[in-house]
């Protein structure tokens, strides 16, 4: 009996720690129909991440072999690089998230994270080595503590706390009568946009991955949450590689560098000054966003 408990027990929590990522990833991606397309080489070694470096590879990718979306993304982000993904709509930002997560394998080039081809490791250590922050994070229907705590099984009461603190969500549970144990989701107390995103940020705080993949939020909050949220993210991504996938380019305008996609290929690269200053893409699209700004604002 202990014999089948044990690898059960571990498989379970494996199994949760994959669907957390997934559910997290399809919530970002609206892929929750989407069948995994992807299986594991056997005997393949889990992932080593040294710093988090990610590469691409003249990556080549298409969904359907007669439509290319990605055409020679290469594209390297150092350990511990803060790059945005910024572009018109359907320029393939988001193919680029699904693409690091493993959702699908190019059809062209290479995909490495800290050398190892994505291809060659397994998939659960792959996942559990990028954090996700979807803009609008999956409540399950339990407590609050079990919400956080998804992020990783088996964490203590007291790092889950932490993990609260720092996503400056904690002072809010712990003024609710129920404190940690108040049922929140669909038939639970809901909370505002901005109280699950920072749910989310502490789920990913407790998985402490060394990549994280970010959504940045399009319009759904106010501005001074959102301004609360710009920086608990840039705190959480501080020592780690981060990729943000940018709407809204005031959000990003302090990355180390901003890479600009058009149909599938990287069309500017640089920092925000040096864009500007270029009078390229990447500045139109700044002036045009900057108008609609001043035209919300009055
Ligand atoms: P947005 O800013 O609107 O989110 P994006 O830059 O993230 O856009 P992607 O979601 O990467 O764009 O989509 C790139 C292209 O791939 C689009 O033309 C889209 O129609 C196509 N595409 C996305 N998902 C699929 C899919 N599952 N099957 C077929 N085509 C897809």
């Amino acid at each position: 009996m202990i014999q089948i408990t044990m690898p059960l027990g571990f498989l379970g929590t494996v199994y949760r720690e994959i669907r957390q990522a997934l559910v997290d990833m399809a919530e970002m991606f609206g892929l929750l129909d989407q069948p995994a397309e992807v299986t594991d080489r056997p005997g393949a070694p889990a992932l080593q991440v040294k710093g988090g470096a990610v590469e691409f590879e003249a990556v080549e990718f298409a969904y359907e072999p007669a439509r290319p979306i990605l055409r020679g993304i290469s594209l390297r982000v150092g350990a511990g690089e803060r790059v945005a993904l910024v572009g018109p709509s359907g320029s393939g930002k988001s193919t680029i998230g699904r693409l690091l997560f493993r959702f699908y394998d190019v059809t062209g080039g290479a995909l490495r994270i800290d050398g190892q081809d994505l291809r060659a490791v397994t998939q659960e250590s792959l996942h559990a080595a990028i954090g996700v922050v979807p803009q609008d994070t999956v409540l399950f229907n339990d407590t609050i503590l079990y919400n956080i705590a998804y992020g990783r099984p088996g964490a203590t009461r007291a790092e889950i706390e932490d993990a609260a603190r720092a996503a400056r969500i904690h002072d809010f549970i712990a003024a609710l009568p129920e404190g940690y144990d108040t049922p929140v989701g669909e038939r639970g107390l809901k909370l505002s946009g901005g109280e699950k995103q920072r749910v989310g940020i502490a789920r990913t705080l407790l998985k402490n991955p060394p990549i994280l993949l970010l959504d940045e939020a399009t319009s759904a909050l106010d501005t001074q949450t959102e301004r609360d949220i710009q920086d608990s993210l840039r705190e959480m991504g501080r020592g780690r590689t981060v990729i943000s996938i940018a709407h809204r380019l005031s959000t990003i305008a302090d990355s180390d560098r901003i890479v600009v996609l058009e149909q599938g290929r990287i069309v500017e690269e640089g920092r925000h000054e040096d864009l500007l200053a270029r009078g390229g893409r990447y500045a139109a699209m700044w002036a045009r966003q900057s108008a609609e700004g001043a035209q919300d604002a009055a």
